[in-house]
């Protein structure tokens, strides 16, 4: 027994350390990820549940690592978050993703807006208003075609600044929208304190439909709250054609999620938008 507590605890050791190696890697190998133009945007259309047109898209970062292949934010954003290097990376997203809307909007490929992901170490960073004002400048994008989409936890970190900001943005005419809508724990406070155009209902209350009471209670609250303070709202992860049919009927203007479409890489996307226009 005494011999396999050993052996046991050796590999353990063993898996420590390479899980330690793996982050020291990829840290590493992180800080030169921008200047090597490893990272790509992804975009996942937003479709309207009544019409299914395409309406808008949100932008999901990738890391093309030379390595380990193609990564998923959840392998690398809580690195950047913690070094913040999140800052720079997000200053990097905003561009790319107004460049990208401009360019579609050139073609004129009819989207109404472009959603992107705000970290909470970007949005405390002090020149976030610096940044999305020089990449709407560079880009060209008009400002009410960008939304930004922000955690509850990220405004309740610092509820102050976060209202002062949130008010200069929408000042600029950006979109600004709640991610993961309801699992945070402020969800009422905060719609009432905040500039806010679009709610979006979290995966984990979509999964549960069309049978779990309680995901169908909780969903149902959200579009009702959302409609009478004139919010749009996004339903997220929608699997099954069940789910989708439920959220239509229950008034969710728009879904998203691996039914309608995966996140895919831009010349994919626009192949999408392109054969939709008529002629
Ligand atoms: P999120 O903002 O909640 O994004 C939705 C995530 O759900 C995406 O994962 C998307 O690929 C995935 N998803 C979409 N539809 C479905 C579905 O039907 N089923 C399931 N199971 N999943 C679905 P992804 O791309 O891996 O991104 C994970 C998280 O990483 C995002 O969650 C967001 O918090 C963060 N993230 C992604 N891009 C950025 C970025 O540019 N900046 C920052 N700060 N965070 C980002
Ligand atoms: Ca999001
Ligand atoms: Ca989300
Ligand atoms: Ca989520």
């Amino acid at each position: 027994a005494k011999e396999r507590g050993r052996s046991t605890y050796q590999f353990f050791d063993k898996a420590m350390n390479a899980q330690a190696f793996e982050h020291l890697l990829l840290e590493n190998s992180l800080r030169h990820a921008l200047d090597r133009g490893e990272f790509e945007l992804h975009y996942q259309p937003q479709v309207a549940t009544q019409s299914g047109e395409i309406v808008g898209v949100e932008a999901l970062i990738r890391w093309r690592h030379p390595e380990l292949g193609l990564l998923s934010p959840a392998k690398f954003i809580p690195l950047a978050e913690q070094n913040g290097l999140i800052v720079a990376i997000g200053s990097w997203v905003l561009e790319e993703a107004c460049r990208q809307g401009r360019a579609w909007l050139d073609a004129g490929l009819g989207l109404q807006h472009i959603a992107v992901n705000l970290s909470a170490r970007q949005f405390a960073s002090g020149d976030l208003l610096d940044t999305v004002d020089a990449a709407l400048l560079d880009s060209q994008l008009p400002a009410a075609m960008l939304e930004l989409e922000i955690t509850e936890s990220t405004i309740m970190q610092n509820p102050q600044e976060a209202a002062v900001l949130l008010q200069r943005l929408r000042e600029r005419g950006v979109v600004l929208s709640i991610d993961d809508f309801g699992t945070g724990h402020s969800s009422l406070v905060s719609l009432k304190q905040y500039p806010l155009d679009s709610l979006k209902i979290d995966r984990g209350f979509v999964q549960g439909l069309p049978n779990d009471e309680d995901d169908q209670a909780i969903t149902e609250t959200i579009i009702a709250i959302a409609r009478k303070m004139r919010l749009k709202v996004v339903a997220e992860g929608v699997e099954t054609p069940e789910q989708l049919a439920y959220l239509r009927d229950a008034g969710c203007e728009l879904a998203q999620g691996y039914l309608l479409g995966r996140p895919q890489p831009a010349y994919v996307l626009q192949s999408l938008l392109q054969r939709r226009e008529p002629g």
